[in-house]
């Protein structure tokens, strides 16, 4: 059985939603159902900016962390020092709070945080991760 905690709106700190969580398990129950419309809207919005184009590069983070030789245990989780956004495990989150921009296998990772679209680079060394931000600019 399910419970309200299976859908749940989440909200930015004015209280304005933002967008809805769906469990995974409510998601598998009902995705077949749902998709079709999802699809419908999705269709007929190119000229909708909101809906964001989520490609990351993942074979890059895969191919990063087949060569992982570095003296501590793969690390997943991205801080934003801009907005305070922070998550344990960016492969994890949903809805997404982290975008991957970029990896190479000689050890920097770069995203953007989809709060306030600035861009996180983390630098792997053999010993330690070095953090850098960048804050989005307004053109
Ligand atoms: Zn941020």
């Amino acid at each position: 059985m399910f419970s309200d905690k299976d859908i749940q709106g989440l909200y930015d700190h004015k209280g304005i939603l933002i967008g809805v969580f769906i469990s995974s398990k409510l998601w598998h129950a009902i995705e077949d159902e749902v998709n079709p419309i999802i699809d419908k809207h999705l269709g007929t919005s190119e000229e909708n900016e909101t809906v964001q184009v989520m490609e990351e590069p993942i074979e890059d983070w895969e191919n990063f962390l087949k060569f992982w030789d570095f003296r501590y245990p793969v690390e997943k989780n991205v801080v934003c020092d801009n907005c305070g956004a922070e998550t344990s495990d960016w492969t994890a989150d949903t809805p997404k709070k982290f975008l991957l921009k970029a990896a190479n296998i000689a050890g920097l990772v770069s995203f953007q945080c989809l709060q306030c679209k600035s861009r996180i680079i983390k630098r792997h060394f053999k010993d330690h991760i070095k953090y850098e931000i960048i804050p989005f600019k307004e053109d």
